[in-house]
């Protein structure tokens, strides 16, 4: 049988989320028509495809979640709701034409930097290679679903379901429900989930600390504000600039960050109206900022009703019927549904290798590692979307992608004016680079408990230690001459 020649394009963008789909909006801004956008989903969105649990929403201001070359006067909370920040994607997609460039329900096999041509070979599931000069991974830390490692997870007779694979068909109504986890997802899912089960069980490992979320409805004058040139941005700027400053609030030992908790704690009282044994399980005892802060008004609340149960006993295993704990008591269920987060470790999880064959996930056995998150030497060519170290506990990804899409479109115009195949930045310099961030990290307070943000070797390879404008900064000061190699 004939193998088909490798289809060509300019571009291969991995991942239909927020940062694929701003990535494609700006290579059609600077004149590149010439890409494709895989993603194995059956629809695009990524997180918000993949996270459709009841009461999913964004925690940041929806003014600050849009792009600022899309902005979007039709928010009808401040908060959005997943529903609303999907249908805010898909019209993106369709405004920019971008159907005829999504190829969905598509996975990726393998990438691999070809370096005799000094293009990307990108080998898809139904076998089909396409040969790209560029490689934009834009799969996002929080991809891949992560289940409790527990024993008898699989035996677990009644319906068992990941929060970022929902299954709706799952009826709740009047049953018995476990959630295990207490992150972000949890926080949402709890209150919802209370309104309908018979009985709802929730197994903390550690508790989050929760703040107050300060929404509200968008009402018709908003929405009319919205539509004045230049609103927007103001509104944008002033989310941008509150959210820096709640920053200082991670500041070890900081006024910010005690005020910070005093509110965690003010909160956390009125939500449990004085009880003060669930105050106790509730109250975390690391320093606020650690893991990602909850914001949440229903949250706390939500166990103080007669059907919702914190349990804060060890899980040893789960059993055909439920979960039991290490006293020896088991909690008997219906459904079981993990809120266990992500496999940030993993979450470029499509072999790539670079050159010299060298494999991507071997040279990030201990965590990963980029040059400002967005580039790694011996990946030549390759553009990371929110790759290690670009999360924050504070502000919109949105502010880490655009500054990312206008590197990687720097470093592709620079590319054509010097007639070069590829660059690939100096491994020296990107060791420097995470020499310094981990050395910052040191101390810090996303070094004080375990979380997401942390590999199991406890190094952090998902926060950045800085302020939003400095990584803006220093990405835009790229010295590719100094900095990078050519060939
Ligand atoms: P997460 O923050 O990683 O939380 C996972 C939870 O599962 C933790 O409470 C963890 O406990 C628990 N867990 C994991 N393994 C366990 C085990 N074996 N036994 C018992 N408990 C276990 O995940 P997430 O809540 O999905 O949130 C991930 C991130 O996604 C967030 O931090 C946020 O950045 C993003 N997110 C954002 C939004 C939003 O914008 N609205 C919503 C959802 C998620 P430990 O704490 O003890 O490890």
């Amino acid at each position: 049988m004939n193998t088909p020649a490798p289809t060509r394009h300019d571009v291969l963008i991995l991942g239909a989320g927020m940062s694929g789909l701003a990535m494609a909006m700006a290579l059609q801004r600077a004149g590149r028509h010439d890409f494709l956008i895989v993603d194995k989903s059956a629809g695009l969105g990524g997180t918000w495809w993949d996270n459709r649990y009841p009461g999913a929403c964004v925690d940041v201001p929806a003014p600050l979640y849009s792009f600022s070359c899309a902005p979007h006067p039709g928010w009808q909370r401040r908060f959005a709701a997943a529903p609303e920040i999907l249908a805010y994607m898909q019209g993106l997609a369709s405004r920019h034409g971008l159907a005829r460039h999504l190829r969905l329900g598509t996975a990726v096999r393998a990438a691999n930097f070809d370096e005799n041509r000094g293009r990307w070979l990108i080998t898809l599931d139904s076998d089909e290679v396409i040969d790209a000069r560029f490689f934009v991974c834009s799969t996002g830390p929080l991809s891949v679903p992560r289940w409790p490692a527990i024993e008898g997870l699989d035996s677990f007779a009644g319906p068992r379901l990941h929060s970022a694979r929902w299954d709706n068909t799952v009826d709740m109504a009047g049953r018995r429900v476990g959630v295990i986890g207490t992150g972000s997802t949890a926080s949402q899912l709890v209150p919802e989930l209370a309104k309908q089960a018979a009985r709802l069980t929730v197994f903390q490992r550690t508790p989050n600390w929760v703040l107050p979320r300060f929404d509200r409805a968008y009402g018709a004058l908003d929405r009319l504000l919205f539509h004045v040139p230049g609103w927007n941005r103001v509104v944008r700027a002033f989310w941008a600039a509150t959210s820096e400053s709640f920053r200082r609030g991670f500041e070890p030992g900081s006024q910010a960050q005690g005020r910070l908790t005093a509110l965690a704690r003010g909160h956390m009282r009125r939500q449990l109206r004085g009880d003060e044994a669930l105050r106790q399980q509730l109250q975390p005892t690391y320093p606020i900022g650690c893991k990602r802060i909850v914001f949440s008004n229903d949250y706390l609340r939500a166990f103080t009703q007669p059907q919702v149960q914190l349990e804060t006993k060890a899980i040893t295993r789960i059993t055909a019927t439920g979960v039991q704990l290490a006293d020896g008591s088991e909690h008997p269920l219906d459904v079981l549904v993990c809120a266990t987060g992500f496999d940030v470790q993993h979450s470029v999880s499509v072999p790539i290798t670079g050159r010299g064959g060298a494999l991507l996930q071997a040279q990030w056995a201990d965590g990963a590692m980029a040059h400002l998150g967005t580039t790694v030497a011996g990946f030549p060519n390759l553009f990371l979307m929110l790759g290690p170290n670009t999360a924050t506990g504070h502000t919109s990804t949105l502010l880490f992608i655009e500054p990312q899409l206008r590197f990687a479109l720097r470093a592709m115009q620079l590319l054509d004016k010097r007639g070069s195949r590829w660059l690939d930045v100096r491994a020296d310099t990107m060791q420097a680079f995470n020499d310094e961030l981990q050395q910052r990290l040191q101390g810090s307070v996303w070094m004080q408990c375990r979380s997401w943000y942390r590999a199991d070797n406890g190094r952090n390879v998902a926060i950045w230690p800085g302020y939003t404008p400095e990584y803006r900064r220093r990405l835009a000061q790229v010295d590719f001459e100094r900095e990078f190699v050519f060939g």
